[in-house]
């Protein structure tokens, strides 16, 4: 598995902790990355980082939750070549205080920055979906195209503290199985990879800290990123999620 050697690879949320480790693992293999993140200086940095080491990189503005910005992105990675892999990774952390906020109110509402983690993972994923499914299409051998998007192990297992976040991730896993049934007559294929607890910025090391305390492994970026390839790259993994959670129960 994992042969990438040449393909245009587009990564959301690409400049820091899973999408990044995605990224440099793809170029290492010989694909030609393209950088999708709303932290220019951190995506300016990876692609800089990635090409300096002799492998091919690009970084290209992009807010996965506004259509237009979506769009300009696709079309800038497309005409770089065409785009075979696409991994829909962005996302962010929920307010933890908001179903408590909500609860001690009588008025309580859902506000635009307590929706965001929605907007991104789920309408982020939505979009940057349809889109690589539609460059997908305009290829005259779609053979190796493969859409990975970046679930969690909150995709199954609801966490009570994070309601719009377990929300979010739940929606992401029942977007990529109706996907499967769209690509099914066709040589594309996607997959979702659900991480438990992995050691990035939006996981930050307390969290970590806690989880080794109660004896729960916590995943390594590159192992995340290993398995976000694998299903990329494996046909046969059409529909397919893979849980990586370092040892913790999730089923
Ligand atoms: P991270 O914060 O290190 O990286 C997320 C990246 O997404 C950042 O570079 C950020 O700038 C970017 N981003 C945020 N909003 C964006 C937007 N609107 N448009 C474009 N880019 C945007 O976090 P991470 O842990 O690497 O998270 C990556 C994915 O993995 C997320 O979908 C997250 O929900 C998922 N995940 C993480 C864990 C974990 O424990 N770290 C576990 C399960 C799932």
């Amino acid at each position: 598995w994992g042969n990438v050697a040449g393909k245009v690879a587009v990564v959301t949320g690409g400049a820091s902790g899973i999408g990044a480790a995605i990224a440099t693992a793809l170029a290492a293999k010989g694909a030609r990355v393209v950088i999708g993140d709303l932290n220019d200086n951190a995506g300016h940095a990876l692609a800089n980082a990635i090409t300096s080491s002799g492998h091919n990189a690009m970084f290209v503005n992009v807010n996965v939750t506004d259509w237009p910005s979506v769009r300009s992105f696709f079309a800038a990675a497309d005409a770089y070549d065409p785009i075979s892999l696409v991994f829909a990774n962005a996302g962010i952390g929920e307010r933890n205080t908001v179903w408590t906020d909500l609860l001690e109110t009588e008025t309580g509402q859902l506000a635009a920055p307590d929706l965001s983690v929605v907007d991104v993972s789920l309408r982020g994923a939505i979009y940057t979906s349809k889109l690589a499914l539609h460059y997908f299409r305009q290829r005259s051998d779609p053979s190796a195209c493969s859409l990975v998007i970046t679930a969690s192990t909150a995709s199954y297992n609801e966490r009570p503290n994070l309601p719009l976040y377990s929300a979010a991730k739940h929606g992401v896993i029942g977007l990529m199985r109706s996907l499967r049934h769209v690509v099914a007559d066709s040589p594309v294929h996607v997959g979702a990879i659900a991480p438990g607890g992995t050691e990035t910025a939006l996981f930050p090391a307390r969290a970590v800290d806690a989880f080794r305390a109660q004896g729960i492994p916590v995943n390594t970026v590159s192992a995340v990123a290993s398995a976000a390839i694998y299903l990329a790259t494996n046909p046969a993994t059409n529909g397919h999620t893979i849980t990586i959670m370092g040892g913790q129960y999730t089923e």
